[in-house]
């Protein structure tokens, strides 16, 4: 079993870790580093860097807070030795996470910067099947109700939050994963509030190096049904994954799909790489809501309070 504490005990650690690892065959929860909050029946430190040095059997770290403090908090566990796990998206910046990566290489630790939604039940058999079909065009809708999601998350409206992009990487994730070739960002709208930094919706244009065009449409002002769904029309008909990658259609037909188990083997996935001695730090996601940030168009639009 692998030693692994948590840092930031916010939704997602709650949600899921908390239960992936009590679940795991390889990891025991073994410290929590949090400012305000502790877990039931495991020591609990204000900070990281008091857990670090409190706790010299623990072997890992998932870091579970905003992108905009992740990279201070790898850097000092990739520095004392241990393993880390980055929630999605690995870094607030690119040349952070490059950082990172050259860090846990010099170190011998893994570092794995881990994109949940690849898990979803729907991706590896859409993958599979679209492996030898030529595709035409793809077109992602990522719209959801932010105040259900994020209630209250400053951080999420604040630089280095990425607003509306803090979902609609997730379908990033699952794009670059899905498709056999490159993509790349021709041209980007972000409506950005008037009182807030960050994105409320967005809507991207893309092309594959197969030349299909990709189509994103990314919104938080989504009331009624949320919709997290790609369509990706081939020559052999088209696909839906829907339920953000855990529902499958092919050619109208609903494939039957493994229940949801995207933090399980998320798990499995970084005790593989910590045995094998190796890291995965994928950054094609980021770099695309980079380049939409970078050559984006901005509008201004109402301002949002929670
Ligand atoms: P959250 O509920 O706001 O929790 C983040 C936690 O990080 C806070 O509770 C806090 O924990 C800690 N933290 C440390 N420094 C902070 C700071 N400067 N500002 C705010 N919190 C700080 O956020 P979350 O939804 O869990 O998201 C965290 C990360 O997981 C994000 O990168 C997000 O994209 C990713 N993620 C979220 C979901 C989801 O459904 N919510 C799903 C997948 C991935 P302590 O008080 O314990 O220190």
């Amino acid at each position: 079993m692998i030693a692994v504490g948590i840092v930031g005990l916010g939704k997602i650690a709650r949600d899921q870790h908390l239960p992936a690892i009590a679940a795991s065959p390889d990891f025991t929860l073994a410290a929590v580093a949090s400012r305000h909050a502790h877990a039931d029946g495991v020591p609990g430190y204000a900070d990281l860097e008091t857990m670090l040095s409190a706790e010299p059997g623990l072997e890992a770290v998932a870091l579970c807070q905003p992108p905009q403090v992740r990279h201070a908090a790898a850097r000092a566990a990739i520095a004392a030795g241990r393993h880390v796990f980055l929630e999605k998206p690995p870094g607030a910046t690119l040349s952070e996470v490059d950082d990172l990566a050259r860090a846990a290489d010099s170190a011998g630790v893994t570092l794995f910067a881990s994109w949940h939604s690849r898990f979803a039940a729907g991706v590896e058999p859409a993958r599979a099947w679209l492996a030898d079909k030529t595709i035409t065009g793809v077109d992602i809708r990522w719209m959801e109700d932010v105040r259900q999601w994020h209630p209250g998350q400053d951080w999420i409206w604040q630089p280095g939050g990425l607003g509306v992009f803090d979902p609609g990487i997730n379908a990033l994730s699952i794009l670059t994963t899905l498709l056999p070739c490159p993509v790349w960002l021709e041209d980007a709208l972000l409506e950005i509030p008037g009182n807030r930094s960050a994105p409320i919706a967005a809507r991207l244009a893309m092309r594959t190096g197969d030349g299909a065009p990709v189509a994103a449409r990314f919104d938080w002002r989504q009331t009624g049904r949320q919709v997290w769904a790609i369509t990706v029309e081939t020559d052999a008909g088209t696909l839906v994954l829907d339920d953000g990658g855990n529902a499958l259609t092919i050619a109208g037909a609903r494939r039957e799909l493994p229940s949801e188990r995207e933090y399980p083997a998320l798990y499995e996935r970084f005790a593989r790489l910590i045995g094998e001695n190796s890291s995965d730090v994928d950054v094609r996601p980021l770099k695309l809501v980079a380049d939409a940030f970078l050559t984006g168009r901005r509008s201004s639009t109402e301002a949002f309070y929670d």
